[in-house]
């Protein structure tokens, strides 16, 4: 491998060969060594360069790792992508295959394949121009949330860029401009336990908590609307629990946690102040993770050379998911999201396209050259 000016074929075999490696790690929260492991395997990939500095974070158990030209401390463009995945229940899950020009398997298009792209293009273009102002930046954490992986990188350690490129939302002719933002709020009930053959002696936490869920569902269905990009806010209750485990005793004591998605002008405060208006005072809340709904202003050349490349127009779109790209977008950063085609995420059937890989990174190669070459 020359590593430089790769025909189509080439760079097709080594985007595959790299998306694959990266699957078969698994990396997720719960297995921290094999996160370490892929970004051990990413530091492989990049210690052959000359001319480089590679910075290792950890916070809250978390690693990430920044790879910048030597001297250069700010780049221009910073490519970011993460290494974890969601969590599979059957370990056997994390393998892919090559099938009808796409790779299958977890994290195959959120985001091993994206990543791979990225870790491509900053190899060829540091070995093709090692002056040229790129970095690359590789978080674990954001499936979880992003706080302790680029969060810590931009709040604590301070990494600043002129524009970033996040390949973890949109499609190929489809740049996101806008994310919702995002609440996991849990909520907590109290009561008395008392044996189930004499309810009237207690009061049923549980049963306070379903009610109460019951309200909330309601509240949200009445802010539903007909966009077609369903752009209003919505609540999925995604767990409850009552530490409860006698079948004949009131439980004293549930919890559940809901996860709240919500665009412009709504914000954290108005959202958790019309869940508190909703459920009264009998139940506790408590914020586990927020965000504001982030604009990500990408640059209109990314645009304009999405459509040189591709040859279809391109659109901005806004999208229902949070991403890193607001810890950047906070600090005035401009994001530049969009991606591979991609599919069935998060489910064992997760694809991406090979050919529309190849596409990406001809754009992405586009931008880099007219950006930071000419
Ligand atoms: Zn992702």
């Amino acid at each position: 491998m020359t590593g430089i000016d790769h025909t189509h074929e080439e760079l097709r075999k080594t985007l595959v060969a790299l998306t694959r490696d990266l699957i078969i790690i698994p990396g997720t929260a719960g297995r921290p060594e094999d996160l370490a492991q892929g970004l051990e395997f990413i530091r492989n990939h990049m210690e052959s360069l000359t001319h480089i500095q590679i910075h290792d974070y950890l916070y809250n158990n978390t690693p990430s790792l920044v790879v910048l030209p030597e001297q250069l401390d700010t780049p221009e463009i910073l490519l970011c992508g993460h290494l974890d995945v969601i969590e599979h229940p059957d370990i056997r899950s994390y393998k892919s295959e090559v099938r009808d020009g796409r790779i299958i398997g977890p994290g195959a298009g959120d985001m091993k394949g994206g990543l791979a792209v990225l870790m491509e293009l900053f190899r060829n273009f540091h070995t093709r121009y090692p002056e040229a102002s790129l970095g690359l930046a590789v978080t674990t954490d954001e499936e979880t949330g992003g706080e302790s992986g680029i969060g810590h990188i931009v709040r604590h350690a301070g990494l600043r860029c002129a524009a970033a490129i996040i390949p973890d939302g949109g499609s190929l002719n489809e740049i996101t401009v806008e994310e919702k933002g995002l609440i996991h709020l849990r909520l907590i009930t109290r009561g008395h336990a008392a044996h189930a053959a004499f309810p009237w002696y207690g009061r049923n936490a549980l049963e306070h908590l379903a009610e109460k869920l019951d309200r909330i569902r309601t509240f949200f269905e009445h802010l539903r609307d007909d966009t077609e990009d369903h752009w209003y806010p919505t609540c999925s209750a995604t767990i409850v629990t009552a530490p409860n485990r006698t079948i004949n005793r009131v439980p004293d004591y549930a919890e559940a946690e809901l996860d709240i998605r919500f665009p412009p002008p709504h914000t954290v405060q108005s959202i958790v102040q019309d869940v508190k208006g909703v459920v009264g005072d009998s139940v506790e809340l408590r914020i586990i993770i927020s965000a504001e709904p982030t604009h990500l202003s990408p640059d209109p050349l990314f645009l304009s050379v999405t459509e040189e490349i591709t040859g279809r127009p391109a659109g901005l779109v806004r999208i229902s998911g949070a991403s890193d790209g607001r810890f950047l977008a906070h600090h005035n950063i401009p994001v530049m999201m969009s991606r591979p085609r991609v599919g069935e995420l998060h489910s064992d059937e997760e694809w991406i396209d090979i050919d529309s890989m190849v596409t990406y990174y001809r754009i992405c190669e586009r931008y880099l050259t007219l950006k930071l070459l000419e």
